[in-house]
């Protein structure tokens, strides 16, 4: 079968477990439903929510077992499961030894796609560690900007089974995969995919770096047009070598340098294309100028690349890749800037919850009061304090594991000024700022860019990111 095909499941009958009553798990039980099957959702929790979830569900004729996520009902021929559940689970274990294929939310999702007589739109996908959301949302300002159909959806918070099943007609769809999706998505095939970058992340979930690369890696097979890796990380361009993909298929880099043929890259603050061109050992196409990039910080300008030489793989125009670059404005809390103080930059990149993430902001200024702390998820920091040294005019800690961040500079930047904030109230952010204000000089960025998760002091990133924008904001005030 092509790999664009659309398969057809005859549904009708068929025994389908669904692991997990949730954003994914509801829909899709309903869809499945629809479609002839006999659906069992089985769930761990038993609480309030959940029963009330349950009771919907049972109206329409599904069967729920609430308080039992681990046991395979034994007419079961498919498992349907959230993307987040851990492979090495009970359930998964039993339908492993029973021979009972294990399907997520993406799956599914391709799956139908094309079963309601919609015309079924290619997928344009993109993973990696870090920048995948906003390298999807790029990617969906420019096909839009285009004249095509689109969408973006997946990973991102809107659901693939929505998009493939609603009214809506799409073109393309521009799909963020995580890890966990791509690891239960056996059987898909994107017209075209990036993976960003590889850093270590949810190796607790995956057991294991090569099982986490190996995952990410499923996104290039069977990939038709593009195979789009980061020439500054090589082990992306490892994954597309083990790749299965279909007969003339490419290899596409992208590079923050000049680019070989083959590639997209920079030269002279110019985005250029020397992979989608008549003659690309000659010949390289202007795409657009670093400036129109938002924010034009280095690995911003590397998620831009990825997203253009997508763009560029599904046939789009130079001319629509610059105009979509420049329509498309970053998510919040992501190097967003707050404000200007006297001579001195306040930026939010509270969404950068890990090292590597942190990394390419602290990359992004030549002189940092950082901001940083909250929960380390068994990360070391020496790496990330090793690169920033000579870039840091102070340090701010805060949160449960500051300590580690603080041991680390202790050891490679011992000259640095650390302010350690040993509380965790409300006003804890209003002080790190005042703080971080103390210790910068005219030029200077503050930058809140903590390398941790949120949940020892905030309810997520997002209320991290508004404490922290909010202080800063009523300086300006004073100040004003
Ligand atoms: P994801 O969806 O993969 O979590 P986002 O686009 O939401 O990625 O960005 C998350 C954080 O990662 C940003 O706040 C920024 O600090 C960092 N980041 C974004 N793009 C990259 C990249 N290409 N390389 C490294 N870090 C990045």
């Amino acid at each position: 079968m092509g790999s664009q095909e659309v398969s057809t499941v005859d549904w009708q009958g068929k025994h389908v477990t669904v692991a997990g009553l949730g954003v994914s798990g509801i829909p899709a039980a309903r869809a499945l439903h629809e479609r002839g099957a006999l659906v069992t959702v089985v769930n761990d929790g038993d609480d309030e929510r959940a029963r009330a979830q349950a009771a919907e569900l049972e109206a329409l004729g599904i069967t729920v077992r609430l308080g039992d996520g681990a046991t395979l009902p034994p007419s079961t021929e498919l498992v349907v499961t959230a993307p987040g559940w851990q492979p090495d689970k009970p359930l998964f274990l039993a339908a492993a030894e029973a021979g009972v294929p294990v399907w997520g939310d993406v799956e599914l999702a391709w799956r139908l796609r094309g079963d309601n007589g919609k015309k079924a739109a290619p997928w344009l996908a993109v993973t990696g560690t870090n920048g995948k959301t906003t390298t999807v949302r790029m990617l969906a300002s420019i096909l839009e900007a285009a004249g095509l159909r689109t969408a973006a959806v997946g990973n991102i918070g809107v659901s693939l089974l929505d998009a493939v099943l609603g009214d809506t007609e799409y073109d393309v769809l521009a799909v963020e995969l995580s890890s966990y999706q791509l690891h239960w998505a056996p059987s898909l095939r994107a017209h075209s995919a990036a993976v960003l970058n590889l850093a270590p992340d949810h190796l607790d979930w995956h057991g294991s770096m090569e099982a986490y690369a190996a995952d990410k890696g499923r996104v290039y097979e069977g990939n038709t047009v593009a195979c789009v890796y980061n020439v500054a990380d090589p082990a992306t361009e490892d994954l597309v070598r083990q790749a299965d993909v279909e007969e003339g298929c490419r290899a596409i880099g992208f590079t923050l340098g000049a680019p070989g043929p083959s590639q997209l890259g920079v030269v002279d603050g110019i985005l250029v294309d020397r992979a989608f061109v008549a003659n690309r050992q000659k010949q390289a196409q202007e795409l657009a100028e670093v400036s129109d990039v938002d924010p034009p910080a280095p690995h911003n300008i590397a998620n831009a690349l990825a997203a253009a030489a997508l763009a560029r793989a599904f046939g789009v125009e130079p001319a629509a890749v610059r105009d979509g670059l420049r329509a498309f404005r970053p998510d919040a809390h992501r190097i967003e800037h707050v404000a200007d103080i006297g001579e001195v930059a306040y930026v939010d990149d509270s969404k950068a919850t890990n090292t590597h993430a942190t990394e390419a902001s602290l990359a992004a200024y030549d002189s940092i009061v950082w901001i940083a702390g909250g929960l380390a998820k068994g990360a070391t920091f020496d790496e990330l304090v090793i690169g920033a040294a000579k870039r840091l005019r102070g340090v701010v800690l805060m949160g449960a594991d500051r300590a580690l961040i603080h041991e680390a500079l202790t050891r490679h930047a011992p000259e640095v000024p650390v302010v350690d904030l040993d509380r965790t109230d409300t006003g804890a952010m209003s002080e790190a700022v005042a703080r971080a204000a103390e210790l910068a000089r005219p030029g200077d960025t503050v930058l809140l860019a903590p390398a941790c998760a949120s949940m020892d002091m905030f309810t997520n990133y997002n209320k991290r990111g508004e404490a922290f924008a909010d202080a800063v904001r009523a300086r300006a005030d004073e100040s004003a």
